[in-house]
């Protein structure tokens, strides 16, 4: 049986933000991933179903290999439709903010949402959320927004809405802010869930497919690739590096989304504590993606290099330069982190 974690006033005021409200604006943050889209258009799907009117809102276009995610096609992109999204903000009671922290995280859409008059529900499992909701239910201890979610809905007492494409949404989020339940993953709730989405139909193998392991032939190049010739391992400080470079990415026709979940896969060697994956998008432009084991804080290192932040055990962050740059940055600061790791 599924605890009941989350505090009786939040529910409650969920509940009356839910009942009252007639038009919703569901968004998530840039870039998003399995469960920023799975949340927003789980939601989407349940407000639909109790009559509501209710529309997810990005602020940019998602990575295709989301699309099967029921209701994808629905999605409206900010960054192409602004003066619709803008219209549609200007419309909304209620707008539901899903799996972000921080404003800064959903770019152009901030300053409009900050001005909207409507009501605002965040719900989220980042570190230290913003006070800029009239409701924030802020779970860091949660794996994944579409956990939190879906501990809200039963406790609500709306499981009886959830159907299959909206039990598919909150799945894919589940699976995938827990690299297919390998981390982050030893809390029994999770498998209370899971069952009880499948008792509405889900089809998690068909998921796993799908969210998991469909992949590019370029994107197995490519990830093949980088560890084949581009990991680098540095013992003395439990750190791996991985840098791709303009001319790799081009020769390899990267997309975004190709090299997801690369950054884990030097964690699998012993004795590499923390991983970091630094891609050159731009010549002058890095995206910083971190990830660790154990208690090492990859989010204090992206804060304090790379204006970033996340999780303890995943993080990012961005850079102006190049990456070689970026790594003589990580470098100098090395001294300064080796205290957090365990005597090897
Ligand atoms: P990823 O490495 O998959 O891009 O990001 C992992 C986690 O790090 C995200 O879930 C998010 O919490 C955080 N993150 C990634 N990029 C940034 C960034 O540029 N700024 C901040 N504040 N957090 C980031
Ligand atoms: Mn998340």
């Amino acid at each position: 049986e599924l605890q009941r974690s989350i505090d009786i006033p939040d529910i409650e005021q969920f509940t009356k933000f839910v009942t009252e409200g007639s038009q919703f604006v569901i968004t998530c943050h840039m870039t998003p991933d399995g469960d920023a889209l799975g949340s927003s258009l789980g939601l989407c799907h349940i407000l639909r179903r109790m009559g509501k009117s209710a529309v997810v809102v990005t602020p940019d276009t998602p990575a295709s290999t989301l699309d099967f995610l029921p209701g994808f096609q629905e999605i409206v992109i900010a960054s192409r439709y602004p003066e619709r999204v803008r219209r549609m903000l200007a419309d909304a009671d209620t707008i539901v903010c899903l799996d972000f922290n921080s404003l800064k995280r959903i770019d152009r859409l901030a300053p409009m949402i900050e001005r909207c008059e409507a009501a605002k529900i965040l719900i989220d499992h980042h570190l230290n959320p913003d006070d800029f909701a009239d409701l924030t239910i802020s779970r860091p201890e949660q794996s994944s927004t579409c956990a939190l979610l879906f501990h809200i809905l039963w406790q609500a007492g709306l499981y009886d809405l959830l159907d299959e494409e909206s039990a598919t949404c909150i799945y894919t989020g589940m699976l995938t802010d827990t690299g297919n339940f390998s981390y982050n993953s030893n809390d029994p709730d999770l498998y209370s869930i899971i069952s009880l989405l499948l008792a509405k139909g889900l089809d998690k193998d068909e998921v796993y497919t799908l969210a998991w392991n469909t992949h590019r032939a370029e994107s197995l190049r490519i990830n093949g690739y980088a560890l084949y010739r581009k990991m680098q391992i540095f013992p003395d400080h439990q750190l791996a590096v991985i840098i791709l470079d303009r001319k790799e990415l081009n020769e390899f026709s990267y997309v975004k989304g190709d090299t997801e979940g690369l950054v884990n896969r030097p964690l699998a060697v012993p004795g590499v504590t923390w991983s970091v994956y630094l891609r050159q998008d731009e010549a002058d432009f890095v995206k910083v993606s971190m990830r660790s084991k154990g208690r090492f804080p990859v989010n204090l290192v992206c804060e304090r290099l790379f204006g970033g932040g996340g999780h303890l055990n995943a993080a990012g962050g961005e850079f102006t330069g190049t990456a070689a740059a970026a790594l003589e940055k990580i470098m100098g600061a090395l001294d300064d982190f080796d205290k957090h790791l365990d005597p090897a």
